[in-house]
């Protein structure tokens, strides 16, 4: 931390761009403290009684945040709000939590907290998906009625009232697709880092985020005022009426510089001397559908669609999946969508799937090991998206594929849906192009083989650079390894491009590396033939790649390849870069 006399300066990680000024807003988080205490026989009626109130608080409390949900909780909000209603009504739950506080003498939310642990444990026992679900909202509302019983404020993502800047120690990626984007000015967190699913999900809602600030998040008080500079990476706490000013000044200016891109919005993504790159948008949630096209987008080289699990208390129906599909590549349409068929695990555990508890969940049950395991829900999936791609230009993509046996499997398993449809009569693309995601250090060394199998490849750097170099991709304590610019992955990058234009197909990447600037003249001298970015950067990716000709990326990746650190391809090109492109360093 640096400290002036006018503002305290927090120095973290920059997770999405922007400049945002306004008051803090400290979330606690799922976290509950409970003591154990003895009470006196004339205190019992009193802890009964602030028992009952708090029961009758967070009622109040819920039904007020019913009336506010955002829109985007919909008619699965209805069904998780009725559940909280059964749980602080449940008889059972009151009746013994009141009689054993009487008789064993200990405080309420101690005793409350043991009561409904026991019914938890027998939810989890259950193994059941619908259980799992209601395990969480056990956790939701104990957690809430606890922190009533100790008289201590609400502060959970979905109460924000007014516009804030939203402080946490960690937002999962289920707390995060609840918050309401227009009462969120920006986000910081102590944990994750710069691919951690939170910072994704801030630049493709375009919040500014800054991540990684190890215990700012107790530091801060709500209502605080606060500067976030994503892109810098920095916090300013209780800023001086000067550097207020200068943060306006370089908001203006920010503002004004995407404006600037709209210029460019329908230009080819072309080099000088003629190479068309396909540049394509990372979509997170349907409804941002909209903003992809507005950032010159063509089409969508990475729909992660786990976050529609994510936002859902129950699984989502085929009907329901085929008709978000549909939406999606009709608007899109003639341009292609690439349906990234569920990544689940890792750290994204949705309340409608029951992932057993694993000690390395990011080297667990996770993306396509779940849906081969859980065919069920695989083929649901898979049905939707066929159905919907005889409405447009649909392709799939397959994540954390390591080995060829496990593309043979699955694409095993979508020809058993297309005979299925074609048995039921009901239309698809039988050309529907199936790719597959390079992610994995085995899947890039046998690049060649898988590429024999597919219709093209997608790497995915948030995790080849967190497998490659064994470095947990949300963990801010070595995050100096998470570099964006690792020689280790730029050389594996060289090889999958190669291995895949041997087998005549095409190689793109999602992963964030390719929406970073700094990367950009490297990407290209490599050769990849798409790149799918966040819409956001999308015009500053555009305007570099129409700055040089291929051959000139193609000496300069060629140069960089023969370098001998991670630091030297980062003094390299950023020499480069202040040079010729310093407005987007
Ligand atoms: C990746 O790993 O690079 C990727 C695009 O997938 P995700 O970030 O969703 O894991
Ligand atoms: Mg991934």
């Amino acid at each position: 931390m640096n400290s002036t006399k006018e503002a305290q300066l927090f120095e973290g990680i920059s997770a999405s761009p922007g400049i945002a000024i306004g008051k803090a807003y400290v979330l606690s988080g799922d976290v509950v403290k409970v003591e154990q205490c003895d009470l006196k026989t004339s205190e019992i009626e009193k802890e009964i009684s602030k028992f009952q109130k708090a029961i009758e608080k967070t009622k109040d409390e819920l039904k007020r945040i019913h009336r506010k949900a955002s829109i985007k909780i919909g008619e699965d909000g209805e069904k998780l709000f009725n559940v909280y209603k059964m749980l602080l009504e449940d008889s059972l739950i009151i009746d013994e939590t009141i009689e054993r506080i009487s008789k064993e003498r200990k405080n309420a939310d101690y005793i409350y907290n043991c009561v409904l642990a026991k019914f938890q444990n027998l939810l989890e026992s259950a193994d059941d998906e619908y259980f799992m679900g209601r395990v969480a909202d056990i956790r939701d509302v104990k957690r809430r009625v606890i922190r009533n019983i100790q008289g201590k404020k609400e502060s959970f993502i979905n109460s924000i009232a007014e516009k804030s800047i939203i402080f946490a120690r960690e937002l999962t990626p289920l707390e995060t697709v609840q918050l309401n984007k227009r009462l969120v000015l920006a986000f910081v967190t102590d944990l994750g880092g710069k691919t951690s699913h939170a910072a994704i999900m801030a630049r493709s809602l375009q919040i500014p985020a800054v991540v990684g600030l190890r215990d700012l998040s107790n530091e801060i008080k709500t209502g605080n005022r606060v500067i976030v500079d994503g892109k810098a990476g920095e916090v300013i706490i209780n800023p001086s009426a000067n550097t207020l000013e200068k943060y306006r000044k370089k908001q203006e200016k920010y503002i004004n510089f995407t404006k600037r891109f709209e210029q460019i919005r329908d230009l080819p993504c072309r080099t000088r001397d003629g190479k068309d790159i396909e540049l394509s948008a990372n979509l997170e949630f349907p409804d941002e559908i909209e903003t992809v096209k507005t950032y010159g987008a063509k089409g969508i080289g990475l729909y992660r669609s786990e976050y529609l699990y994510l936002m859902k208390n129950v699984l989502p129906s085929e009907d329901e999946l085929y008709s978000e599909y549909n939406r999606i590549a009709k608007h899109v349409k003639p341009n292609p969508v690439i349906i990234r068929t569920l990544d689940i695990g890792g750290d994204k555990q949705p309340r409608c799937i029951n992932i057993p508890q694993e000690e390395n969940p990011f080297l667990g049950l996770r993306a396509i090991r779940l849906c081969l395991e859980r065919k069920d829900i695989f083929k649901t999936q898979l049905r939707a998206i066929l159905r919907a791609s005889a409405q447009g230009n649909i392709k799939i993509l397959i994540p954390m594929i390591c080995c060829v046996d496990e593309i043979m499997e699955t694409k095993k398993v979508i020809a058993d849906i297309q005979n299925e449809l074609k048995n039921e009569k009901i239309p698809f693309d039988e050309n529907i192009d199936i790719g597959v995601m390079i992610e994995v250090p085995s899947a890039a060394i046998l690049a060649d083989l898988i590429a024999k199998e597919v219709d093209f490849l997608s790497i995915g750097t948030n995790d080849l650079i967190q497998y490659t170099l064994a470095v947990d991709r949300g963990n801010e304590h070595i995050s100096y390894l998470y570099k964006n610019l690792p020689l280790s992955v730029l050389r594996i990058i060289r090889d999958v491009v190669d291995a895949g234009h041997r087998q005549g197909v095409w190689v793109g990447m999602c992963g964030e590396m390719a929406g970073s600037p700094i990367a950009t003249l490297i990407l290209l001298g490599l050769g990849l033939d798409e790149l799918s970015v966040s819409p956001a950067v999308l015009p500053e990716i555009k305007t570099i790649i129409r700055s040089v000709t291929f051959e000139e990326a193609e000496k300069l990746a060629e140069k960089v390849l023969q370098l001998s650190s991670s630091k030297s391809v980062e003094n390299f090109i950023f020499k480069i870069m202040k040079k010729n492109y310093s407005e987007f360093l």
